[in-house]
């Protein structure tokens, strides 16, 4: 019989409810998984989306988290890529089928089997709901696992596993380069990763936020430029001079406005999943042959192309780090779009 361990976790037992102590179960390492003693896990805006059930579906009680870095504390018998002691990260992504075509191409979320993400997925193998990073200790197939460069600071880290991918990736997928003008759409988490990678890329990068109270962090961070989406006549001249707008906005608003942002043929990636529909015109996109696309996160690969990639240029998350003990008011404040940039849980606060 497959032996478990209880670690302490941090999580939701109903929609909406306060996160409290939830202690879990943590499987043995079977054969090729690495257990993860975990370090910091940050908060991305999905978790919260989760706790309240904004997509419907969501499975009580739920432990979100799935921006880890930590270090391998044991290996199961034939597990191979990591030794006890290294700094890795695990991200959405912990399981696949490997085989199917999207698998093979390395884009693993995108599994005709079903992808199991860390937390609040069927984990297929095993009949259980996977639980995530708001938590001491995780135990994932090594092919899930990723190498967190020395050079990074892990906490700093632990949000590019998320934030990070979801970000580079498209970037990527676009072709951002010196020389383009590219507008990033809301300054959270996600939002202040696509300036400091859009920045390192050599693009011309403007942050278009609700208010001016980021205007200042959006110029060190990276940014050229700085519009306050509220102020009346705030698009105006920006129309028809962007190559990419990057939409991280995790509430309902105005695409039609952002779409003529585009220069012909440019492209808006959507990353933000804002709960329930979005309407965008036709009009908006024909006259311009402009293009709308979505993104989502990125597969392990690409995944570890980015994290060497911001291990060499020296890019971590700029973070708050918290106390477990403080995740609802983190979670307030995120509703808020009051965050500097991630909140990062410090997984010693959960105790042994
Ligand atoms: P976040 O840190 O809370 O940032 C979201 C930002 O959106 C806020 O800081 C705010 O920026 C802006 N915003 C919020 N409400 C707004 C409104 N009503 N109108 C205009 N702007 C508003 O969230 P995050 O962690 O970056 O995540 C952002 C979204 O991406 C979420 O919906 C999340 O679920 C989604 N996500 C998608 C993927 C994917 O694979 N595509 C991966 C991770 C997350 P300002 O203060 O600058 O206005
Ligand atoms: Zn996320
Ligand atoms: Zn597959």
């Amino acid at each position: 019989m497959a032996m478990t361990k209880t670690v302490p976790a941090y999580g939701a037992r109903a929609a909406k409810s306060p996160l409290e102590p939830l202690p879990i179960e943590r499987r043995d390492p079977e054969a090729r998984d690495v257990e993860i003693e975990i370090f910091y896990c940050g908060i991305c805006h999905s978790d919260l989306h989760k706790v309240n059930d904004d997509w419907g579906g969501t499975h009580f009680p739920v432990v979100p988290g799935h921006e880890i870095v930590g270090r391998v504390v044991a290996r199961g018998a034939r597990a191979r890529r990591f030794q006890v002691d290294d700094l890795v990260g695990v991200g959405c992504i912990v399981d696949s089928c490997r085989t199917c075509p999207p698998c093979r191409a390395g884009h693993e979320m995108f599994c005709e089997k079903g992808v199991t993400f860390s937390f609040d997925s069927l984990d297929k193998a095993r009949g259980s709901w996977t639980l995530g990073g708001y938590s001491t200790h995780i135990v994932v197939d090594e092919r899930y696992v990723l190498r967190v460069p020395d050079a990074l600071d892990p906490a700093r880290a632990a949000p590019l596993l998320c934030a990070g991918i979801t970000t580079y990736s498209p970037l990527r997928q676009f072709g951002c380069r010196k020389g383009q003008s590219v507008a990033v759409v809301g300054l959270g988490g996600l939002g202040h990763m696509t300036v400091k990678l859009a920045a390192s890329m050599g693009a011309d990068v403007t942050v278009l936020s609700t208010s001016r109270a980021k205007e200042k962090d959006a110029l060190r961070l990276g940014a050229k430029r700085f519009v306050a989406t509220r102020e009346s006549g705030a698009l105006d001249g920006l129309r028809r001079t962007f190559d990419l707008v990057v939409d991280t906005v995790s509430a309902p608003h105005d695409l039609d406005a952002e779409a003529t942002l585009l220069r012909s043929l440019g492209t808006m990636v959507l990353v933000g999943l804002p709960p329930g529909a979005s309407s965008l015109n036709a009009g908006a996109l024909v006259f311009g042959n402009r293009r709308v696309a979505g993104s989502n996160i990125g597969g392990i690969p690409e995944t570890q192309e980015m994290l060497d990639y911001c291990g060499q240029k020296g890019i971590g998350a700029d973070i708050e780090i918290i106390r477990a003990q403080q995740v609802n008011d983190a979670y307030q404040r995120m509703e808020r779009g009051d965050v500097r940039y991630r909140f990062v849980i410090d997984a010693k606060s959960l105790g042994p």
